[in-house]
């Protein structure tokens, strides 16, 4: 995901770092933070070690977000998309609102507004849910229909999955 544009070097070192902990914090793995903020993945595990005071986990990467979801899931999905949506900045570099042409400090002041809607947060999609989702939609691995009836908008597809149609309604 690009960052929006940051007018000295300096300050977009400093952006990156105040990032790539945030994502830490959420506990995005160092190798998917590393990618996305362009930052040393020895110097992201030194911080995911400091800040979760364990080692970050090890194995595969998910490869997209339907590995991750199940169908209870789907409303929160439905909620978040909601969500991302109305925050997606309109302006002359992205005049349609695309999915394509955010950030990831959209994605994370859409996941910090997401959480503040619940008291329970062992309910909450994980950050890396989140993640995966946005990126999924913005390759065209996943894709947002609307449904007929009540017009919201929901996650149809990923990776040739078919889902459960629109959450509200069924
Ligand atoms: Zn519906």
């Amino acid at each position: 995901m690009k960052f929006l544009e940051c007018d000295s070097p300096y300050k977009l070192e400093m952006k990156r770092m105040e990032i790539a902990r945030k994502l830490i914090g959420y506990q995005l793995r160092p190798p998917q933070v590393a990618i996305t903020t362009f930052t040393n993945q020895k110097k992201l595990r030194l911080i995911w070690n400091e800040m979760h005071k364990s080692s970050p986990p090890k194995g595969l990467q998910p490869h997209s977000c339907a590995g991750l979801l199940k169908k209870r899931d789907m409303r929160d999905v439905a909620t978040f998309i909601a969500i991302f949506r109305s925050i997606i900045p309109k302006n002359s570099l992205n005049p349609e609102g695309s999915f394509r042409k955010t950030s990831i400090e959209n994605l994370i002041d859409a996941y910090e507004i997401y959480l503040t809607m619940f008291e329970k947060k062992s309910q909450v999609l994980e950050f890396q849910t989140c993640f995966y989702l946005i990126r999924d939609i913005r390759y065209d691995i996943a894709t947002i229909a609307t449904c007929g009836t009540c017009k919201c908008e929901f996650l149809e597809t990923a990776n040739d999955k078919a889902f459960w149609g629109c959450p509200f309604c069924n």
